[in-house]
């Protein structure tokens, strides 16, 4: 990925070889297990919490570790590599850490918590999507109902991925029972503060581990948990492009794990005949110029946003060609993960359709199935289709 100086400090660098050492000896290990039972991944977590991973996006002057988005997208790109379930997680995590810390770090109430984040290293969950409204963020139904000091709030909601093992949870909402249903607040509740009654489970075929069973939340807060910023501006300039950069970067991870098992196993085929090389070589290359395409692409947004960040201006997350380029990202590395571990298939055969071989990619294929749903493609090409008749274009 680009931002060549973030990406190649020193302890950035000491960083990722801790987080791959991870991956090695714990995230991989569970892999397996955590997508057979459908299970929460807890060792990889604790392992993740132990290198202080759940506040990488604090800032230091809260105790975290400062790091910025292209180096949060690359350690969610080397977890996609042993465990989607657990990078998805972490990408999830990260994208409720980057709300509050791009939008409410000012009030005294955000502060303690983001200190309180990075000493307990917590792990947030989160319900956007509600029943009744389908896949669109910028509707809600519930509604918080505050009485000037605290509130009460009940949301239906078809997945709260690990919501059982997260210890808060962010959750959107209109802004009083009389709101439109796109005047939203986003509010930060702790465990201690709500109830799940579970309406569903998750036996899904990939993405397993994310555990993103249907719940009814019932909750109680005070004020001061609802975010300072309407959710619209949230979604806009965080909660948006930090997800398709998360997101798009784990799910690069995954490729590029199948195009590793590819190219081991070409090179096994390579041995046995030192004459001429196997076809698959072929296919080898082509897989890999498809993964670069998907990198390139992550890098040059991840890098766009991250300089959007630095100028620290709010006005130019409301361009419209910002927005597109954030959906297009989505949209096509959703695509790309489906089409590249298809291509590995394709060269490491049978053994790859096998559940139980080496070469096994039928875990990497049903996570890359989920890309696409993770919000519609078709509802954000709708979008993204309202927004170039308004767009000027690019000069
Ligand atoms: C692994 C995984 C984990 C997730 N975790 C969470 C989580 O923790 N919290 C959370 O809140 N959400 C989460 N989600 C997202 C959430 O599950 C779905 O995006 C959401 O529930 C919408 O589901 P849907 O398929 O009904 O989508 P919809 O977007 O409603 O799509 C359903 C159908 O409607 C069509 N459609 C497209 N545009 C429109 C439109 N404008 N109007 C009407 N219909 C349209 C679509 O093409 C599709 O055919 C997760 C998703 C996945 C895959």
């Amino acid at each position: 990925m680009q931002d060549h100086e973030s990406l190649n400090s020193t302890a950035f660098v000491a960083l990722i070889s801790e987080v791959r050492r991870v991956g090695k000896e714990i995230v991989a290990p569970h892999a397996a297990d955590v997508d057979e039972k459908s299970r929460f991944p807890g060792e990889s977590i604790d392992a993740l919490r132990k290198l202080k991973l759940l506040s990488a996006y604090v800032p230091e002057k809260n105790g975290g570790m400062g790091l910025n988005v292209v180096q949060v997208a690359k350690i969610c790109e080397v977890l996609g590599h042993y465990c989607g379930s657990t990078a998805m997680i972490y990408a999830m995590h990260k994208i409720q850490v980057a709300c509050l810390v791009h939008h409410a770090s000012g009030s005294n109430y955000a502060k303690l918590y983001l200190d309180k984040l990075a000493s307990e290293q917590r792990l947030i969950a989160s319900a956007t999507t509600e029943i009744g409204i389908g896949g669109d963020l910028r509707s809600s139904i519930c509604a918080v109902e505050s009485n000037g000091a605290s509130f009460d709030l009940v949301k239906k909601a078809p997945v709260i991925s690990y919501g059982v093992d997260a210890d808060d949870l962010m959750v959107t909402a209109r802004r009083h029972p009389e709101a439109a249903k796109s005047d939203q607040v986003h509010v930060l509740l702790h465990k201690e503060q709500y109830s799940l009654e579970q309406i569903s489970d998750w036996d899904a075929l990939g993405f397993r581990g994310t555990c993103s069973a249907g719940f009814i939340v019932t909750a109680k807060g005070n004020d001061e948990q609802i975010l300072p910023v309407p959710f619209a501006d949230i979604l806009s300039q965080t909660m948006h492009p930090f997800a398709h950069i998360t997101w798009s970067a784990l799910w690069l991870g995954i490729a590029a794990d199948a195009v590793n098992m590819a190219r081991k196993f070409v090179k096994n085929e390579a041995k046995r005949n030192l004459e001429m090389p196997p076809i698959s070589a072929i296919r080898l290359g082509e897989v890999e110029s498809v993964l670069q395409t998907m990198r390139n692409n992550i890098s040059v947004t991840a890098a766009e946003y991250q300089s959007m960040l630095l100028k620290n201006d709010a006005e130019a997350f409301t361009n419209f060609g910002f927005g597109i380029r954030m959906n297009n990202l989505k949209v096509t590395s959703s695509q790309l993960i489906v089409d590249i571990v298809g291509k590995a298939m394709l060269i490491c055969g049978i053994s790859s359709y096998r559940n139980d071989s080496a070469f096994s990619l039928c875990r990497h294929l049903r996570d890359a199935y989920g890309a696409a749903l993770m919000v519609n493609n078709d509802r954000i090409l709708l979008h993204n289709s309202t927004l170039l008749l308004m767009h000027k274009g690019d000069e």
